[in-house]
Formats: C-alpha cells, structure tokens, sequence
C-alpha cells in the first residue's frame, strides 16, 4: 500500500468510529477491530509488514489479505447471518473456529490431513521468527476472530492456532462443503456495549459546533423516519438532523424508505407501460 492509499483508509477508519454502528454484525466488527489494534501494539509497523508478508506467503499469491482484519476474518463464515440486519447487541453466535474444530477432529479425516499439512507448511516459513512474535502474532489472530478462549501457550501452540485459521486451503474446504462446520456447533461471542461506548466517546469529545449532546444520539421514531424519508425541508428544520451523520441505523432506516419509494415508483412506471401495450 502506498502513502495515499494508507491516509484513506486511515480516514476511513476514523470515519467508521465516528457513526454508531447499524446492525450486530457492525457492532461486532467494530469490538474485534478495536481489540486487534490493542494486540498489534506488540509490534512497530516495520514488523506488521513482515508478518504480513509471511502469512500472506503461507495463503499464497491469489489469496494475499491487505490487513490481519481480513487475514483473520470470522466474517468469512457468515454470509446469510441473521446479525447483518439485527438490531445492535453485545452477544452474537458465530460459527466455530477452526483451532476449535481442529480438537474435536479425529485423525485421518479429510479435515485433520489438510490442517496438518497447513501447519507444516507455516512451521518452516515461520522459521526464522523469534518465539515473542509468533506468540504476538497468535494474539493478533485471537483478537481480531474475538477467540478469547484461545489457547495459545507457547510457539507450538501459536503456528497451530495460526496455521488453522489463516488456512486458504481449509477455506476453500468449507466452500465445498460445510457440514463438519455446521455439525460442530457455534460459539457465543460477548462484547461491551459499543454503541453506549462510542455516545459517550462522542458526547465527550464533541466541543463548540461539534458538541454533540444526549439528543442528538437519541434514535428517530418510524414516524419521524418516514417523515424525513419523504420530506427533506421538515428533516433540515427539525433540529435532529444532526443524529442522522451520527447514527448508522437510522441512515440504514431512511435509505429504506426512500429505496422503497423508488421501487414503488418502478413498479408504478412498469404497470403503466403494460398496459399500454396490451391496449
Ligand atoms: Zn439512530
């Protein structure tokens, strides 16, 4: 990544913290992202890079990740969760990790030979690493997937956890088929109450025109929803548009709206050319 591409996703980084999340799935992004950060302060960026270079070695060259949120991403996993449009949360139900799947698998199944090959093939590329990093690097990975019952005690312990959940080959196994995974169970992931967090991270850090007070975190009605949805002079008078810069939930809920107001135009456009051309 070069400096320019670095500054935007630094901006955008930013940006995401300064909007209350919309949905569960946002809110745990947003947890497994803070605690990642506090697990990559181990390292000075010089390292980060190398790291990444490395396991990016072990996935291979059509599947590097741009960062470790991605190259230790539980997100992977989730495409139909029903978190995506729940409302905000501090427990999730995710499914099980690999390192976890790994301990309930007995030897010889198609699952244990690939991670076992997995885990050799990072032994020898991590080679050259001393034991600190492979640990910090294990740490990382627990942070960003939330894992917080990981097990890692030592190098052994870490290029497994490593191996098993940064696996592109284990990936590409679940893609196939998924029934080992979905036999296995999940698991709960509990977090602090972000959104609460961030309001008070916000009201704090507000000063003169940015002040930002109690009210302007306060969630709009479905009435008011509708209302600014469709009528842009009664949102800039009504004092609360200043919540809807802050608070993703409500942004999602008024894009639905007018989504459904142009749908319902489409389909008004549509039935009127049908019957022109049955007359
Ligand atoms: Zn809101």
């Amino acid at each position: 990544m070069d400096t320019l591409d670095l500054e935007i996703d630094y901006y955008k980084n930013q940006l995401t913290e300064l909007i209350l999340p919309a949905t569960l799935m946002d809110c745990f992004e947003m947890f497994r992202r803070s605690e990642l950060r506090k697990a990559a302060q181990a390292f000075n960026e010089k390292e980060l890079s190398w790291l990444l270079l490395t396991m990016n070695e072990f996935r291979g060259a059509d599947d590097r990740k741009e960062g470790f949120d991605l190259l230790f991403d539980p997100l992977m996993y989730t495409v139909d969760h029903p978190a995506w449009s729940a409302a905000p949360g501090t427990s999730i139900e995710l499914p099980i990790l690999n390192s976890a799947l790994y301990e309930m698998t007995g030897r010889g199944t198609n699952f244990r030979v690939i991670a076992d090959s997995q885990i050799a093939v990072l032994s020898v590329l991590t080679d050259g690493y001393p034991d600190e990093a492979i640990i910090g690097l294990a740490e990382m990975g627990a942070a960003a997937l939330a894992d917080s019952g990981a097990k890692i005690a030592n190098r052994k312990s870490a290029i497994i956890y490593l191996a098993l959940n940064a696996s592109t080959r284990l990936e590409d196994y679940w893609a196939e088929d998924n029934s080992l995974w979905r036999k296995a169970g999940s698991r709960l992931v509990t977090m602090p109450d972000v959104v609460a967090e961030l309001k008070a991270l916000m009201i704090r850090n507000g000063r003169g025109d940015e002040a930002i007070v109690e009210s302007d975190l306060t969630c709009y009605t479905e009435e008011e929803v509708r209302c600014f949805a469709f009528h842009a002079s009664k949102f800039l008078l009504s004092r609360k548009s200043k919540h809807l810069a802050l608070c993703g939930r409500c942004q999602e809920r008024v894009q639905g709206w007018i989504d459904w107001a142009h749908g319902a135009e489409d389909r008004a456009r549509r039935n009127g050319n049908d019957s022109m051309t049955q007359a």
